[in-house]
């Protein structure tokens, strides 16, 4: 029998996990490992709550997880209830599926004012994660900057514009929605640091900001580039771009009392503000030769009680695994980390992507894993591990009790949600029962 450990059970994980079945057929068995309570990573924390069809992806690791030869063990924090050293020493194979929660810094001076937060936090806030439950986000001002032109930023804007019935259906937890109801903002800028041409938008999630109930985009047509130039694009940017053009068409809105404006060639320089952020300093750029922002010596100042970043994710670190501080992520060589140890997903190649992509480096892994260990080596596998968190008296929760946590949110939801997600380890665990 072969014994695999997957650490981490977002789309990375349940993929290795289904390419595993594959190969390895019943010769197999596969434990998740997961620090929380409940299973599925960025489908169920990071995923916009008001996207609920991506969430529907779900269903199809559900039937991974309840499988013959596959185990959850949850509330099991590698690194802390156990050791990678513990778990190379009973696995033929440890894959680190963790995938990167961590928000890169800015990086500039007053980045750490209160009002300054990163999208890890603020999408976990709104999404229920239990590390950001209790974030808070400031939404009494009238202004609020979001940096990074991604597809988060976008999730973002898009959250903080809905109004309450434009939630209906989504899982946003109740206390983002009671406090989005109360919030004043209605100047959204999203800030890049280059041009229409270098968004990494998608149009459909651009699309969406153009029917909301009460926001509009607002573009400088001075940003655009020439629109020969679009011809050059692939069909999914051109069709971004499009967008981008229609928003700088667009009349200004007076119905709506929400604009998101797009503040294209701005970097941010510095954030301002007595005990907390009231303005932001941002430089004009322009790009060089290689298309890439460099500063125009030319400032001006936006105010805001609210700073978003949206600039990508790094993975946090695992004592005793190698890890490049450049990129943020495991150092790995195509997923192999040391022998015995690998890594999928973002924790291997950062986070870039969408939730499909980690279907083919799911398999990837699962080939790497199959050449290096085409005959098991007799390790204990489940057994060792069951034995090794019972001499630990650790409260493990397994994918029935995440079944009966699933079941007990759905029931408290609110009119018109699938569920109330609980926002506290605690609550979980209660909610599973004894
Ligand atoms: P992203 O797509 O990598 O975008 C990051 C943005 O931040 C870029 O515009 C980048 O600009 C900018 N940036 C980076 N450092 C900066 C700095 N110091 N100052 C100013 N701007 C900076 O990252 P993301 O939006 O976090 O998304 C992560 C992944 O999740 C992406 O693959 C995304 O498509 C995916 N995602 C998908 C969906 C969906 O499909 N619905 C939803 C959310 C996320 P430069 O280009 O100049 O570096």
């Amino acid at each position: 029998m072969h014994h695999i450990a997957i650490i981490g059970s977002g789309p990375a994980g349940f993929y290795t996990a289904e390419a595993c079945q594959k190969i390895f057929g019943d010769k197999v068995q596969i434990d998740f490992i997961d620090r929380l309570p409940s299973p599925f990573g960025l489908i169920r924390s990071g995923v916009a709550p008001d996207h609920q069809s991506i969430k529907a992806v779900t269903r199809r690791y559900e039937a991974v997880a309840t499988s013959e030869n596959v185990r959850f063990y949850g509330n099991v924090s590698v690194g802390e209830t156990l050791s990678i050293e513990e778990l190379l020493d009973l696995y033929d194979a440890v894959v680190l599926a963790t995938g990167a929660p961590n928000d890169r810094k800015l990086g500039i001076p007053g980045d750490d004012l209160p009002g300054v937060v990163g999208s890890a936090g603020m999408v976990g806030w709104y999404n229920g994660h239990p590390d950001h439950a209790a974030l808070n986000p400031p939404l009494k001002g009238t202004g609020a900057v979001i940096v990074g032109n991604g597809n988060v930023a976008l999730d973002v804007a898009r959250i903080l514009s809905k109004t309450r019935t434009e939630f209906a259906g989504s899982d946003i937890v109740t206390h983002a929605i009671d406090a989005l109801d109360h919030s004043n903002i209605s100047h959204v800028t999203i800030l890049g640091r280059r041009g229409p041409h270098q968004i990494a938008m998608t149009p459909k999630e651009l699309a969406e900001l153009g029917y909301l109930s009460r926001a509009a985009p607002k573009v400088d047509p001075a940003d655009l580039p020439p629109a020969s130039e679009d011809a050059l694009l692939e069909p999914g940017m051109r069709k971004s771009v499009e967008l981008i053009r229609q928003y700088a068409a667009n009349p200004p809105s007076d119905t709506k009392p929400i604009t998101i404006e797009f503040d294209f060639f701005a970097k941010p320089v510095a954030l301002e503000g007595d005990g907390k952020v009231e303005r932001m300093i941002v430089e004009r750029t322009r790009l060089d030769h290689q298309m890439q922002a460099v500063g125009t010596g030319e400032t001006y100042a936006i105010p805001c009680e609210l700073v978003v970043s949206c600039i990508g994710y790094r993975t946090p670190h695992i004592p005793g695994v190698p890890y490049d501080e450049h990129s943020g992520r495991f150092a790995n060589v195509d997923g192999r980390i040391l022998p015995g140890l690998y890594c999928v997903g973002w924790a291997r190649r950062g986070p870039s992507g969408t939730i499909g992509t980690n279907k083919p480096d799911g398999a990837f892994i699962a080939d790497q894993i199959a050449a290096d260990h085409p005959i098991a080596a007799g390790k204990a596998g489940r057994a060792g591990l069951d034995a090794l968190l019972k001499a630990r008296h650790h409260d493990v929760v397994t994918f029935e009790d995440w079944q009966t946590i699933d079941v007990a949110e759905v029931a408290r939801a609110r009119d018109e949600s699938p569920r109330e997600k609980f926002v506290h380890v605690n609550d979980m665990i209660a909610a599973k029962g004894a």
